[in-house]
């Protein structure tokens, strides 16, 4: 096989994003201006595809702090804690997350997709039962895969058909392990925690929840949907990463089982990577310290979901799912989503364009995701750009209200 076969799929892959003239990859952010503006092609746009939620990446007390760390201890760990050593910074981050979410065990990782699959590796065996929800991460499903457990998928945020799975596994439903997200990064829908940990607990399974889009920005304290929903003294593990809320590169588990611990022993993606630099580390720490102290983040990321939200309702869009700082435009066809991808840059707007298959139950999404950093103005020119970049559309605004 030649080296152009090999490559012959991915190949393919981009033609068919260039054929649509929607090849994300070759978009480049030449400049940052801000949380939620950069320069693109020269143009000044404003980003809505970020999960830069609490659009902290600019925050002066997280840069003072990245500063400060990368100055006193250097650029990078240079290896594995479990061969190099941790940082004093580590630690103290996983006794931070233990101490925010009252238990006894957390533990950090080098990013959010490594701590789901140290996780997942590390506690499962073959012949293991896993059910998880079919819009799982790609991450959960490799750390399933790559572990050698059976595992088969729930119907999207169906606690019944949760249970029906549950039922059909028999006695092999006691030790399973049922998995959820909190925040769905693509449609933007919330899962519905309560009734799912209640089935899996009927059952005798464990339950584990991603909360990489909803750290931050639910639940009273920002703990996240786990909290919302009441089920935090139920959920085995609770997973999150750094690179959203939080506005750095890592990932964290933190569990009521004690022995979680233990992984340090047996994860190979902990044990098999360099741990996470120093400034990457006090950022996420000083990001951590902004979400307890600082509630008001929240509450303006929220009220720039609801504005957003209401304006493209009023537009016409149908928009997947209800409000969340996740907010999903449907488009009908993958040409018309591209097209207006393309128009949307054009207006000086960046959104993420999801074509099929990582768009769910639909042909494409144009994802936008909002910050707190966002202002009502910029709030209000996104919704002028949509509306700008559907005129000449016979298919997007008012197509689908009706
Ligand atoms: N879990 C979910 C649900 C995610 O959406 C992502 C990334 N988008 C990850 C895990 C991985 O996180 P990271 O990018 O920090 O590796």
């Amino acid at each position: 096989m030649s080296i152009s076969d090999r490559f012959a799929e991915l190949a393919h892959i981009r033609d068919s994003l260039g054929a649509v003239e929607a090849d994300p990859s070759r978009i480049v952010m030449e400049k940052i201006l801000s949380p939620t503006e950069a320069l693109i092609a020269g143009k000044r746009t404003i980003l809505v595809g970020t999960n830069n939620y609490l659009g902290l990446t600019f925050e002066p007390e997280l840069l003072d702090a990245a500063c400060a760390a990368m100055h006193e201890q250097g650029s990078g760990t240079t290896g594995s804690r479990m061969a190099n050593g941790s940082f004093a910074g580590h630690a103290a981050l996983e006794r931070d997350f233990a101490e925010f979410y009252d238990v006894p065990s957390a533990m950090i990782f080098s990013t959010g997709y490594q701590t789901n699959l140290g996780l997942l590796m590390a506690i499962l065996r073959p012949g293991d039962k896993v059910v998880l929800d079919s819009h799982s991460h790609a991450c959960i499903y490799d750390g399933c895969r790559i572990s050698g457990a059976d595992f088969l998928a729930f119907r999207h945020n169906d606690p019944e058909d949760l249970r029906k799975r549950l039922r059909r596994l028999g006695g092999d439903a006691e030790g399973a392990l049922v998995i959820a997200e909190g925040l769905y990064s693509m449609l933007g829908d919330i899962a519905p925690l309560a009734d799912l940990c209640a089935v899996a607990k009927e059952y005798g399974a464990w339950f584990m929840v991603d909360e990489a889009h909803s750290f931050g920005v639910y639940g009273e304290r920002g703990l996240g949907l786990c909290e919302e929903a009441g089920i935090l003294d139920q959920v085995d593990f609770i997973t999150g990463t750094f690179s959203k809320s939080l506005a750095s590169l890592g990932g964290f588990c933190v569990s009521r089982h004690p022995e979680m611990q233990l992984l340090r022993y047996g994860s190979r993606p902990y044990i098999f990577t360099a741990s996470s630099s120093p400034a990457n580390i006090a950022a996420a720490d000083a990001a951590l310290r902004a979400i307890r102290t600082r509630p008001e983040i929240k509450d303006k990321l929220w009220a720039n979901a609801n504005r957003l939200y209401d304006g493209l309702k009023g537009l016409g869009y149908e928009l997947a799912s209800t409000v969340s700082p996740v907010i999903a435009v449907r488009v009908p066809s993958k040409e018309e989503g591209a097209r207006l991808w393309n128009a949307l840059l054009d207006e000086g707007v960046y959104v993420n364009l999801v074509l099929p298959p990582a768009a769910p139950d639909s042909a494409a999404l144009l994802r936008c995701s909002l910050s707190a950093a966002h202002s009502f103005e910029q709030i209000d020119a996104i919704l002028s750009a949509f509306k700008a970049a559907s005129a000449g559309s016979d298919r997007a605004v008012g197509a689908s209200a009706h």
